[in-house]
């Protein structure tokens, strides 16, 4: 926890939550089989090795797939008002990093696989025991040059 914010899991982000534009996915790569997986871990769950180390990954990935999303998460969740229809997507991050789902904030329309997005976090819910900001992550389409 960081003042009046808090992950929305521990283990699962790096950086100072009060400068949310450093803020980036964190998590253990394994160093017998070198696997990284999201979020802190203990045990690698790939070949169970203990020898991990505890990374920040890259900001930046590809969409290996997604679908869309038509109905709101529930509660706590903070959604947009009206909520409209988004992709919600497997990426790949860079640099080798894990495979995770994530929403993207776009029109479905202009999601594709193979699409290169970036890492943005934001005020997901109110933790409703000490009303601090959780801190959640979605991810933006990279702009087409
Ligand atoms: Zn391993």
């Amino acid at each position: 926890m960081s003042g009046d914010r808090m992950a929305f899991r521990d283990g699962f982000l790096s950086g100072d939550l009060a400068k949310l534009g450093d803020v980036r996915l964190a998590g253990s790569r394994c160093r017998a089989c070198g696997i990284a997986l999201f979020g802190r871990r203990l045990r690698c769950e790939n070949c169970s090795s203990p020898a991990l180390d505890h990374v920040s990954f890259a900001d930046t990935g590809s969409i290996h797939s997604y679908t869309v999303q038509r109905y709101p998460p529930p509660q706590p969740n903070a959604c947009p008002e009206p909520w409209l229809p988004r992709p919600l997507a497997w990426i790949d991050l860079d640099d080798c990093g894990p495979r995770i789902l994530g929403p993207i904030r776009c029109n479905p329309d202009d999601a594709e696989i193979g699409g290169r997005v970036h890492l943005v976090c934001g005020v997901g819910w109110i933790d409703q025991a000490s009303g601090a900001e959780v801190i959640d992550y979605a991810f933006e389409m990279d702009k087409r040059i």
